[in-house]
């Protein structure tokens, strides 16, 4: 297991930088972060001893799990799944830096209320729909404005930048598509000058698609399956709020 993580991992980031190089873009400002789902924290530390430093898992209940057993090697969390307001105080528990997955009003209100009362600020990527598909999450892209606007009034949330999952398909254009969309809002939102609004950040791209999320402008490629192997639930499974 070891050898091929390894190796995978090799591969993704040799992936990466000829993606770059084919769009004229410097690799450093391409950030590689481990989908972590369902693998051990044995497995996890193999690849943040190998040099990685940014992870990000999809259910509270799998930080909480590895947060003891990774502690002590320096690295960065991320969180990139679905959240539940009841699950907020847990997860504030385990020094994550990110939520990459915010798009509803209610859990960015309830968010702010907890980091008011814990005295802290936390980075937010906004998640958007651009796939179209029902089974995924984030603001429709009409509707991406009028929420960032919403949350940037929340002075404990500190928006970073946006997030999306392509639509899953063989057709790179279509793909491409996704890709564009959140680009554009990116530069819509940045032509407004929101206050307490960065669009640094357009985490994209993923194990199947990064190659064209990087010429589309990605600076967060979120791989998984590419390193750590195939996962045994199809995604819709950690994607959904229905399975705990
Ligand atoms: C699982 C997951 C990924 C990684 O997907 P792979 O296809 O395994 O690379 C990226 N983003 C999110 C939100 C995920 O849930």
């Amino acid at each position: 297991m070891t050898e091929s993580i390894l190796e995978n991992l090799k591969l993704i980031l040799q992936r990466i930088e000829n993606a770059c190089f084919e769009s004229n873009r410097n690799p450093s400002e391409v950030r590689l972060l481990l989908a972590t789902k369902t693998v051990s924290s044995e497995n996890i530390k193999v690849a943040l001893e190998a040099g990685q430093t940014l992870i990000a898992e999809n259910k509270v209940q799998e930080v909480k799990e590895k947060y003891e057993s990774l502690k002590s090697i320096p690295h960065e969390s991320h969180f990139i799944g679905n959240l539940q307001s009841n699950k907020i105080k847990d997860l504030l528990k385990c020094e994550i830096s990110c939520i990459q997955s915010l798009d509803r009003l209610d859990l960015a209100q309830k968010l702010h209320q907890r980091l008011l009362y814990e005295k802290k600020t936390m980075e937010v990527l906004i998640q958007v729909n651009t796939s179209n598909e029902e089974s995924k999450f984030g603001v429709h892209p009409d509707q991406a404005i009028e929420f960032i606007k919403a949350v940037s009034q929340l002075e404990t949330l500190k928006i970073k930048g946006l997030m999306t999952i392509g639509l899953f398909s063989a057709e790179t254009e279509k793909v491409r598509m996704c890709f564009q969309l959140l680009k554009n809002i990116q530069q819509k939102v940045i032509s407004l000058h929101i206050p307490n609004v960065l669009m640094k950040e357009l985490s994209m791209g993923m194990s199947g698609d990064l190659e064209t999320a990087i010429e589309e402008g990605s600076t967060i490629v979120r791989v998984g399956t590419a390193i750590f192997g195939q996962r045994i639930h199809p995604d819709s499974y950690y994607w959904n709020e229905d399975h705990k």
